[in-house]
């Protein structure tokens, strides 16, 4: 089997910034912002008040809906308001609860820890466990877990890979969590494997992470599972690249890996779902690489949901010089902020700075039809021309030159030598086709 896909790009690695630098806990933050929307679906329902005396992970919000996900206190105290605080995914306020931190760490055990036990808990069980914890995709996806561990009837999953690829620039938390936690990425695979029932479980890491590799091939033996170095090119961690790299099996347009039998998570995942299982833990902290050309001290940090960027910028000694972008994630599908301000949420796995000088603005200039972007696009579409029908709001030859199925990697506006804005074009398309999907299914 070949050991990536067709098309995408090489951008710089730029993880020599952190990648040797092991995970260090932050400090609990004095006061935590916990946003009640964290992941895909419905945000959740607060279930606390202005005044209440919290525990460190007690629930503060109630999922609204199967597609939604419970939240968590990640520190112990009172609550100072829910209220309105910027969010760094959606880019505007957005409801939060706002603890005050007494310190103390005080543990709600809502959750039953099953310790050594953890093999023997049942497949609903490990559903139920998900949900009541909180779990969502950690790649950036936020996907809730226990929905994705609930495949529809019918549909037969016999692959599960973890996606330790890790293929965005400057980002290295996967990186540190798979040398740091490789037991418990172990262990969280297997109760996935349980849970769906299925046979060949593998591990997908990029082959610019040896020392990964030679840690999870060790730590696999006897458990059937396969690791797999993967090619280091972008984007390799996108769900329909890696299962076509490991498996040779193609998503269907407009389909989802268990359409071909796969199913796909993060390493952090995993290791969030065994804490769940085997200590009781819902997820309330998770590993944030804090880099970039300016910033003093890069590192991956341990750190509680809720705190602020602004205190793991400072944690890192701060900008060597003005800080020109943040941005949240990596820099190819990651999100430029407005404030510091914003809070660390489940699906953060990194904070980036940069520079005036690394951020190069330059003018959008004319296609001049070179069909690079065509070339590397790894789900096979034509972004020049979806960015046209963007453009001139031509929505019918959107929807049929495949606009949904972008994977929103970025690479076509990486390799284009005219500058064109083409990941914003095709956003745009997207969203007016699934606008007209959404009326024809009204009328
Ligand atoms: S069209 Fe979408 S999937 Fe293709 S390269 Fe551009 S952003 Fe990536
Ligand atoms: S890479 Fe840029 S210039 Fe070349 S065809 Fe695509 S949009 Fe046009």
């Amino acid at each position: 089997m070949a050991d990536t896909f067709s098309g995408g790009i090489h951008p710089p690695e730029e993880k020599r910034y952190s990648s040797d630098a092991p995970i260090e806990t932050l400090p609990a933050p004095e006061v935590a912002f916990i946003p009640l929307s964290q992941h895909i679906g419905a945000p959740a329902q607060p279930t606390v008040k202005k005044g209440d005396r919290v525990l460190m992970g007690q629930t503060i919000g109630e999922p609204a809906g199967f597609v939604s996900a419970a939240i968590h206190s990640s520190v112990s105290g009172k609550v100072k308001d829910v209220a309105l605080h910027m969010h760094p995914v959606t880019g505007k306020p957005e409801p939060t609860v706002i603890i005050e931190n007494d310190g103390l760490d005080e543990r709600a055990e809502e959750l039953t820890a099953h310790g050594e036990s953890w093999q023997v808990v049942e497949p609903d069980e490990i559903r139920k466990i998900a949900a009541n914890a909180g779990i969502v995709g950690m790649g950036g996806a936020t996907f809730p877990t226990h929905v994705k561990l609930s495949p529809p009837k019918g549909k037969i999953i016999d692959t599960v890979l973890l996606n330790g690829a890790e293929c965005e620039p400057y980002l290295t938390a996967d990186h540190r969590l798979m040398l740091e936690f490789p037991d418990d990425i172990v262990r969280g695979h297997l109760l996935i494997g349980k849970t769906l029932g299925a046979g060949r479980l593998g591990i997908c890491i990029e082959k610019n992470k040896p020392d990964a590799i030679e840690v999870l091939q060790k730590r696999v033996e006897g458990t059937g599972i396969k690791v797999h170095p993967l090619a280091v090119k972008y984007p390799q961690g996108a769900e329909k690249q890696m299962i076509v790299a490991v498996t040779g099996r193609e998503v269907p347009s407009g389909g989802l890996p268990f359409d071909c039998g796969c199913y796909v998570q993060n390493v952090g995942t995993a290791k969030a779902l065994y804490d769940a299982v085997s200590k009781g833990v819902p997820l309330i902290e998770r590993v944030v690489t804090v880099s970039g050309p300016i910033l003093k001290e890069p590192a991956n940090l341990m750190v509680r949901v809720g705190t602020r960027y602004s205190e793991l910028i400072e944690a890192c000694g701060g900008a060597i010089e003005d800080i020109y972008k943040i941005i949240s994630g990596g820099p190819m599908m990651g999100l430029a902020q407005f404030s510091d301000e914003v809070p660390v949420t489940k699906g953060t796995s990194g904070v980036l700075l940069f520079g005036a000088e690394d951020v190069e603005v330059r003018p959008e200039l004319a296609c001049i039809n070179c069909a690079k972007c065509v070339d590397i696009c790894p789900a096979f579409l034509m972004p020049t021309r979806i960015a046209q029908c963007a453009e001139y709001e031509n929505v019918e030859m959107a929807e049929k030159f495949g606009a949904l199925d972008c994977i929103e990697c970025g690479s076509c506006a990486f390799i284009c030598p005219s500058d064109r804005k083409l990941l914003h074009y095709i956003r745009r398309a997207k969203a007016l086709v699934r606008a007209e999907i959404a009326r024809r299914s009204q009328s």
